[in-house]
């Protein structure tokens, strides 16, 4: 009512009013739901290029909403940053992941993601060993995926988180590699186990001269550093022959097989045991 004077006010408001409603219905949801067991993980395996055998599995979380079925992390995952609800869900998903792997027949690593809200947060370290100690997980088959966005401004504190996170025995990977501004030198200055390969780079794959180089560059680099690579986003047999041929050390993406509910992932294992 008080808009009255300026015409502007009275379009807006609704708009903006309903917004905001979606927001904190979606976050009510979001906080319903992890007390209602309704997120899951899925896998999406990693095979070695010189075997063929899957050697390890990335964790994706998604949601079992009742009414809306499968919600892809893109949906909840921001907003569950901005209330902080990230940080039982976090939790969850890496307990979850542990005890996962542990129950798979072969000793494969699992690759977990992290939230920048999770990285802020100075008992992360504690929390992980806490983790491994509690599901019986080796450490050294957890993997924990980091983006250049998860890493903190100051250096020295970032330094110290990365260090102490090794120090549990986990290895760390450097995701979406290539995507940020200061990735080069983040790997010279971080104790990072692993490089995967942004699936931007690979998408125009094999044709395209400029993707192939810095690919090749990439794995090049990687080898040099002592460091795992991994590609990211390999849809076709022609794009796994390319980086197969480049020597990376594993490829994730659906020409392998696409992310897998538990079982259909322990069946993708059988499957290909017995291939
Ligand atoms: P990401 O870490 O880069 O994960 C890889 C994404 O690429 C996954 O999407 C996966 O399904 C998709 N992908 C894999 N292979 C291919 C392919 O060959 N082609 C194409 N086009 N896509 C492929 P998803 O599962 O929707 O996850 C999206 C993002 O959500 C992840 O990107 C990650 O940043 C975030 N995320 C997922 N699970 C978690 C989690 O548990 N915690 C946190 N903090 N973030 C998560
Ligand atoms: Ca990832
Ligand atoms: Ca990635
Ligand atoms: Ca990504």
């Amino acid at each position: 009512a008080k808009a009255e004077g300026k015409g502007t006010f009275r379009m807006f408001e609704p708009a903006m009013a309903e917004r905001m409603q979606a927001r904190s219905r979606l976050e009510a949801d979001l906080r319903r739901a992890l007390g209602a067991g309704e997120f899951e993980l899925h896998f999406q395996p990693l095979v070695d290029v010189r075997t063929g055998a899957v050697t390890a599995a990335e964790a994706l979380v998604r949601w079992r909403h009742p009414e809306q079925g499968l919600v892809s992390p893109a949906d909840f995952i921001p907003l569950a940053e901005e209330t902080g609800l990230i940080m039982p869900l976090g939790a969850w998903v890496l307990r979850t992941a542990c005890l996962q792997a542990v129950s798979w027949p072969r000793e494969i690593k699992v690759a977990v993601n992290l939230s920048p809200v999770q990285f802020r947060d100075d008992r992360l370290p504690e929390t992980v060993a806490e983790t491994l100690r509690a599901t019986g997980l080796e450490a050294d088959r957890l993997e924990l995926e980091i983006t250049e966005g998860v890493l903190l401004d100051d250096e020295e504190r970032t330094l110290m988180m990365l260090t102490k996170l090794r120090a549990t025995g986990v290895g760390l990977a450097m995701d979406d590699f290539g995507t940020g501004y200061s990735s080069l030198s983040y790997l010279r200055r971080f104790p990072f186990s692993k490089i995967k390969i942004d699936r931007s780079f690979v998408r125009l794959l094999p044709d395209d001269a400029e993707s192939a180089a810095i690919v090749r560059a990439i794995i090049a680099m990687g080898a040099g550093l002592g460091m795992a690579t991994t590609v990211e986003g390999v849809e076709t047999a022609e794009q796994y022959a390319f980086v197969a041929a480049e020597r990376c050390g594993q490829v994730q993406g659906y020409h392998v097989s696409r992310p897998l509910p538990g079982t259909a992932f322990l069946g993708f294992l059988g499957d290909l045991e017995a291939a």
